[in-house]
């Protein structure tokens, strides 16, 4: 169900009170609007059908050569502080007869990053999802990534970079492949 757009806008006003602001000075004016359209777009994915976003392209290829596609952005919001965290996402894996038509890893991982996440989390779905999606025989996916309540409040360190990861499958069993994975990740890419 789509959130109550009239509903947000009034905690919003709210909200801007409670800090201190005047809500009805020129630039807030139509913050609450901005604000609630802002708030649905970036929590839109736990309410993406991931049939309708898959939308069959998915594909038959005897391959079983390892798929890597690297530097996926993400823009995510952390669930204690509902403050962005973003960064880059990759992701490999060993199809067994079935592959993802390209644009399809960049689109599942906006599915899972458009709600309020953990980066341990959103790295776990992520891997699970492709592993389901097409029976890979393994799957590998790491995530690089700032945030925001880090960087902007608490301990205020500018230049960390928390680096999650998940494996599956034969990434799991197989030191070789995942080598081969983190090999591959590492190397700067075009
Ligand atoms: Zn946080």
């Amino acid at each position: 169900m789509e959130p109550n757009a009239t509903r947000i806008e009034a905690l919003i006003r709210e909200l801007l009170i409670e800090i201190g602001e005047d809500p009805n000075r020129e630039g807030l004016l139509r913050t609450p609007h901005r604000v609630a359209a802002a708030m649905a777009f970036l929590t839109s994915g736990s309410r993406t059908n991931i049939d309708k976003l898959i939308n069959n392209a998915i594909f038959t290829q005897k391959t079983n050569s390892m798929v890597i596609v690297k530097n996926i952005e993400v823009y995510s919001l952390c669930e204690h502080h509902m403050l962005p965290f973003f960064g880059r996402c990759h992701i490999g894996y060993i199809p067994s007869g079935r592959v993802f038509g390209v644009s399809k890893l960049a689109r599942l991982v906006d599915m899972y990053a458009r709600r309020l996440q953990l980066q341990e989390r959103l790295t776990e779905q992520i891997s699970q999802q492709v592993m389901e999606l097409v029976g890979a025989k393994g799957v590998g996916v790491m995530i690089e990534a700032r945030h925001l309540c880090m960087m902007m409040r608490g301990v205020e360190k500018q230049n960390s970079v928390m680096i999650t990861s998940s494996v599956l499958g034969t990434f799991r069993e197989s030191t070789a492949t995942r080598e081969e994975f983190l090999g591959l990740v590492a190397t700067r890419g075009t």
